[in-house]
């Protein structure tokens, strides 16, 4: 075996971080740690959707097969429907105000099946459980010291927070960078902020759906957005169209920004959240009836950062751009930083010395394209609700709602890989 031209350490083995290390596995002279902070790699929560950008990616990794085999359908590239919006906020039947379809539609896993995926294809003896990074330090060879709360300790070239919503990584860069002289509005980023809604999901069996609904419930074939005044649900089916993933979400906008004081994620009675629906047309209805043990969740989301890359630290996912789940796409943008930054890392002219023009690359390919989707979520999240500039006048907003997802098809993945690499290549011809 070669030496390793660096390491490489991903501090949380999430969607994100394991696309990273699976990703890096292409380039074996790149030697990579997983460091988990929980005792196995998990998933909570039910059901996850991708796009076809995000497809591209997973086929270029090589996992198209497994992925395949996993989703609701094997994805073809056809027209799909992306999202059947109704109008649902009334207590008699509602109505298609608009259709969003695309090529390979939207792409649907139940979650654990989703992450077993990635972790068939881990580089073996990557994995490291029961690893809670609390700190790092970068040393004056320039390589960053790692402590984990167990009091064990690692090091590495190059650290990539993974690390999520609460990300660690996240919290230690922008002190660190207000240390060092930054602008102390940083603080104001370290923390998420509530964004005013709240979601209850939970999983039915398709079987038991179509006993209470008597016929063909309409989610099971489309996935569906039902939208109204200051709420709406999402549900579609996953697991080879055996299961239905409900997503019930009720907002507050007046309370975005707000702490939020209990937990993030936990069970509630399922009479909360029917009541909740109790005056929205009767498919909705039907459909949260079938859900026994909802878990209600805090939605919170990140104010943009203004960078991702500093002393050969970089955040990844979640940790730099968590956002609202309203355009699908939080899991989409982590695995496409993995992509972009995996594809500079392993540039044959990328090496110990030059790791922070890799840095630079990714951060200026991936900033812009991951904080329009943030911000772009939240206000996806206002239309679904009539919260937005057109309020509910559905001629417009569907039309709307539609141009809100323009940003999946103006650029590839490929196409952002083959721009990052140009730019590496013209930071190094610069240095
Ligand atoms: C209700 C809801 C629905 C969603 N639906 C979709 C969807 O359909 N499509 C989509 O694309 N996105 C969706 N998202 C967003 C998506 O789930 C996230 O963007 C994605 O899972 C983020 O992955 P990640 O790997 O960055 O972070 P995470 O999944 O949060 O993983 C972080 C990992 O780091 C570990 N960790 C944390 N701290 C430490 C530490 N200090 N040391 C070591 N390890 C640590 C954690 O244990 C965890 O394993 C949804 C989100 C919500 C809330």
């Amino acid at each position: 075996m070669s030496p390793s031209r660096f390491s490489v350490a991903i501090c949380g083995g999430g969607i994100g971080g394991l696309t990273l290390a699976v990703a890096l596995s292409k380039y074996p002279e790149i030697e990579v740690n997983v460091y988990e902070a929980a005792g196995q790699f998990k998933e909570i929560g039910a059901g996850v959707m991708i796009w076809a950008r995000t497809w591209e990616i997973l086929t270029l990794l090589g996992m198209a097969g497994d992925f395949s085999r996993i989703a609701h359908a094997p994805p073809d590239g056809s027209l799909g429907i992306g999202f059947d919006y109704r109008k649902s906020d009334q207590p008699s039947e509602g109505s298609r105000f608009y259709l969003f379809e695309v090529p390979y539609g939207c792409i649907r896993f139940h979650r654990a099946h989703f992450l077993d995926a990635l972790v068939g294809h881990l580089p073996a003896g990557a994995a490291h459980f029961g690893k809670r990074l609390i700190s790092y330090a970068r040393r004056r060879d320039r390589r960053t010291a790692l402590a984990f709360a167990d009091g064990s300790s690692a090091t590495c070239d190059l650290l990539v927070g993974c690390d999520g919503i609460k990300s660690t990584v996240r919290k230690q860069m922008l002190e660190d960078s207000v240390r060092a002289g930054g602008d102390r509005t940083l603080l104001e980023l370290v923390d998420p902020v509530w964004s005013g809604t709240v979601a209850y999901r939970g999983l039915i069996p398709v079987e038991k759906l179509r006993s209470a609904h008597g016929t063909e419930h309409r989610t099971i074939q489309s996935p569906m957005m039902y939208c109204g005044k200051g709420k709406h649900v999402v549900s579609y089916s996953i697991s080879a169209g055996s299961i239905v993933n409900v997503v019930a979400l009720a907002s507050k906008p007046e309370l975005y920004g707000t702490p939020w004081t209990g937990a993030w994620v936990e069970d509630c009675p399922a009479s909360e959240m029917q009541e909740c629906y109790s005056q929205w047309e009767p498919e909705v209805g039907e459909l949260l009836k079938c859900i026994e043990k909802p878990t209600r969740w805090a939605i919170h989301e990140m104010k943009p950062l203004p960078f991702y890359a500093r002393d050969g630290v970089v955040l990844l996912g979640d940790a730099a751009h968590a956002m609202t789940p309203n355009q699908g796409a939080g899991a989409g943008q982590a695995i496409e930083d993995a992509f972009i930054l995996a594809s500079v890392l392993g540039h044959p002219s990328t090496d110990r010395q030059t790791l922070e023009a890799a840095l630079q690359a990714y951060e200026r390919v991936r900033l812009p394209i991951a904080n329009h989707a943030l911000r772009g979520s939240r206000e996806s999240g206002d239309m679904y609700e009539f919260n937005g500039p057109v309020r509910d006048d559905l001629a417009v907003l569907g039309p709307r709602i539609g141009r809100q997802w323009d940003w999946l098809w103006e650029s590839t993945a490929q196409g952002e890989r083959d721009r990052a690499i140009g730019m590496l290549r013209s930071t190094k011809a610069k240095l």
